[in-house]
Formats: C-alpha cells, structure tokens, sequence
C-alpha cells in the first residue's frame, strides 16, 4: 500500500531469541515488579476512614468569622465579591438597629451572604480582600451532595460556631488559626 505521508519509519523485526520465545523470563520479571510493589509504601488511602493530612496552606470550606464575644465580623463591604474572580459571592447588606450591638460589630452587616460553592475555584482571594478578617477558607471539604442547590452555602452555614456559646465547635472551626490558648 502506497503511504500518504513520509513519516513511517521501518521497525526491526529481528526473530526472538531462545529465551523470548519461553516467554518464563519474561512473566518472572514483571512478577518481581509486582512484589517489589507490593512491600513499598501505599501512596492511596482509605477514605474516609483513614484521612491524610493537608498542606499548612490548604484552601477548604470558607468560613465567617466573629470577633471574641461573637459578634459578626462581616459588614457587607462587598470586597470580597469584587476580588472573586468566579463571581461566586452575593450578598445583601443591612443596617444594625439599637439593640443589636451584641450580633454585629459594626454599623452595618451581611443579612444575606451567600457562596456558590460549585462555582468557586478556592483562590483564596476573597479572604486576601477582606479588611474586617471576617472570612477564611478552613481545613475543610464541601461536602459532596446530589443536588446543585444544595453548594449554595448560605450565611447560616458558613458562620463560625459562638465563641461563648458553643467553644467546643468554635475550637475546631478555627483549625490552624487556633492560638495555643484557644487550644487549652
Ligand atoms: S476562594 Fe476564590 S473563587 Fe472562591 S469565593 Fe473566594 S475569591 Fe471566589
Ligand atoms: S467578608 Fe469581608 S470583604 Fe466580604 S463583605 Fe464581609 S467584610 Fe467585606
């Protein structure tokens, strides 16, 4: 046949040789890469019973911070979403009534907030733009779901756990941020 192009290149057939024709040495050494492989360290873990430990810079969940008497940290700025270049961030601001200094830290807050988690790329700059350290991305994963309503992460879910309320929770929110006296 003729060839199209001018690319083939003629391979050597040369006729095999006694020991490639018993095909044992063969099979025995790619038996020996089998066992060699078989004593050297696992490199796959069973998940989710065994867990492996993440890089110190990781980039998981996003969580909203409060300040030490539990008070949102978060005033609606908008910087955040400005920053994100997945335009995974939405939010509605509101104004703190009398009354309410307890909730929130500043004028001003986040009555919605919300984060697509399907669209976000964990960039980490929406922490990076956030003048208030009212958001971090955690140690932790998004949670897989059936449904895509359901990575839309609401104010709600985000919130870190009340400092004073619910230490225990608020203790493992924090993570590596944790300060030693936090840890005791
Ligand atoms: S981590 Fe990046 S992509 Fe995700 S919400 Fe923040 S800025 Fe947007
Ligand atoms: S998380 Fe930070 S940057 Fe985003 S709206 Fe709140 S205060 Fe502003």
């Amino acid at each position: 046949m003729q060839a199209l192009t001018h690319r083939a290149k003629q391979v050597n057939r040369s006729p095999m040789n006694f020991w490639e024709r018993l095909y044992l040495p063969a099979i025995f050494q790619g038996m020996s890469i089998t066992l060699r492989h078989f004593f050297k360290r696992k490199v796959t873990y069973n998940f989710p019973e065994q867990q492996r430990s993440f890089s110190p810079v990781f980039r998981g969940l996003h969580i909203l911070n409060r300040d030490a008497e539990g008070r949102e940290n978060c005033t609606a700025c908008g910087l955040c979403a400005v920053a994100c270049p997945a335009e995974a961030i939405s939010m509605e601001a509101a104004e703190r009534q009398p009354g309410e200094e307890h909730l929130y830290r500043e004028e001003k807050y986040a009555a919605r907030y919300e984060i697509n988690m399907l669209r976000c790329i964990f960039c980490g700059l929406c922490e990076e733009a956030c003048p208030k350290d009212a958001i971090y991305l955690s140690e932790t994963f998004a949670p897989s779901d059936y449904e895509r309503k359901q990575f839309i992460y609401s104010k709600q879910d985000l919130l870190i756990p009340h400092p004073i309320n619910e230490p225990e929770e608020y203790k493992k929110a924090l993570g590596n941020r944790a300060k030693p006296e936090d840890k005791s």
